[in-house]
């Protein structure tokens, strides 16, 4: 009953670096939800057990696993040309980022790439200016747009802001650790607003994004409206959600100088980036207007974002 080369398939092939990452998880998520052919590259040959779990989910739901790794080029131009692979997603995690320029080596050498999105998943990397060690981050996610740009890689730049969730100054992937229940630290005076967006949605968006020609070689803001809130509205929404009031610690921007300064990999990063954003305001003090971007919500008017408010009531609902 199927067409002679087997089973017809939707869309694009994708490739999914990362995919058992914290971020690449939601996108390879994504991909398997939306019926593409996915693609997932793991470097492990003997992947510990919450990772082999979370491989073997994915293997069930129709992923087709791949070993190796992108700092290859050898081994990527032939698993690019083997399954021929449409798109490539990276969520490498901060300290690979570098490896990538291998990875754009080898889809230049295949040409049968389509599409490249890289580890990007903040902010956009040439308008944000964080303190160090932030800075070395960006610097290194910023080589690789320049190589992708030179080497004229299709590409689409996915900048999702901040991953709903309680922003500790210290934690690289806070949406897995629960939200105060003793205090609350708000950086500076707490009323510079940032963006939210649930993992899940940034995987939906991401795989959208991937498809869309209106992003071909675009950078894709995501704003959403109805999670744009600063620190004490997202205090207040908590205490809402857990039925009590907490104490506030103030963290001043010296503060978070200070932890940025110490130079502890990863969490200085993070210092660094809460300056930037809820000292500094690096995600609203400019406007999408450039003719190579445009924000998400624009693109998919119908389609809804997970609200905090959402969120929080499944953290509530977990802890109860
Ligand atoms: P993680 O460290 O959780 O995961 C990275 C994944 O990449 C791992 O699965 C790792 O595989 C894989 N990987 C690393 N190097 C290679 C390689 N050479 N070849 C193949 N696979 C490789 O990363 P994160 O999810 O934290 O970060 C991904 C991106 O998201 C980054 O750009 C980061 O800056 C951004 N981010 C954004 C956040 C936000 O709030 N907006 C929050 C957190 C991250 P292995 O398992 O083998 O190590």
């Amino acid at each position: 009953l199927f067409p002679p080369n087997g089973p017809e398939e939707k869309g694009s092939r994708f490739l999914i670096i990362g995919a058992i990452g914290f971020i690449g998880q939601f996108i390879a998520e994504a991909s398997l939800a939306s019926g593409q052919s996915t693609y997932i590259l793991s470097r492990a040959a003997a992947p510990c057990p919450s990772k082999a779990k979370a491989i073997k989910a994915f293997e069930d739901q129709g992923a087709i696993l791949v070993h190796g790794s992108i700092d290859d080029q050898e081994f990527m131009e032939k698993t690019l040309k083997e399954h021929k692979i449409d798109t490539v997603i990276s969520a490498v995690g901060g300290g690979n980022l570098i490896d990538q320029l291998i990875l754009i080596r080898a889809i230049k050498a295949v040409g049968n790439v389509k599409r490249l999105l890289p580890s990007e998943f903040g902010h956009d990397v040439d308008r944000a200016d964080p303190v160090e060690p932030g800075l070395t981050m960006y610097n290194e996610k910023r080589r690789v747009r320049r190589l992708i740009e030179e080497s004229k890689i299709p590409y689409t730049y996915i900048c999702c802001n901040s991953i709903a969730s309680w922003p500790y100054y210290d934690n690289t992937h806070p949406s897995e650790v629960l939200p105060p229940l003793d205090h609350f630290q708000i950086y500076g005076d707490g009323n510079v607003k940032a963006y939210f967006v649930a993992g899940p949605d940034i995987g939906k968006f991401t795989i959208k994004a991937a498809e869309d020609i209106r992003t071909l070689n675009k950078i894709v803001h995501f704003r959403p409206t109805c999670n744009f809130l600063n620190m004490n509205e997202l205090s207040c929404l908590w205490e809402k959600k857990i039925g009590r009031t907490l104490p506030r610690v103030m963290v001043s921007e010296d503060d978070l100088l200070a932890a940025a300064q110490e130079n502890i990999i990863p969490q200085s990063i993070v210092a660094s980036f809460t300056h930037d954003i809820f000292i500094k305001g690096c995600q609203i003090n400019f406007s999408i207007d450039g003719p190579n971007e445009i924000e998400v919500s624009s693109l998919y008017p119908d389609e809804p974002f997970q609200t905090m408010e959402e969120c929080f009531n499944e953290i509530v609902g977990k802890i109860e």
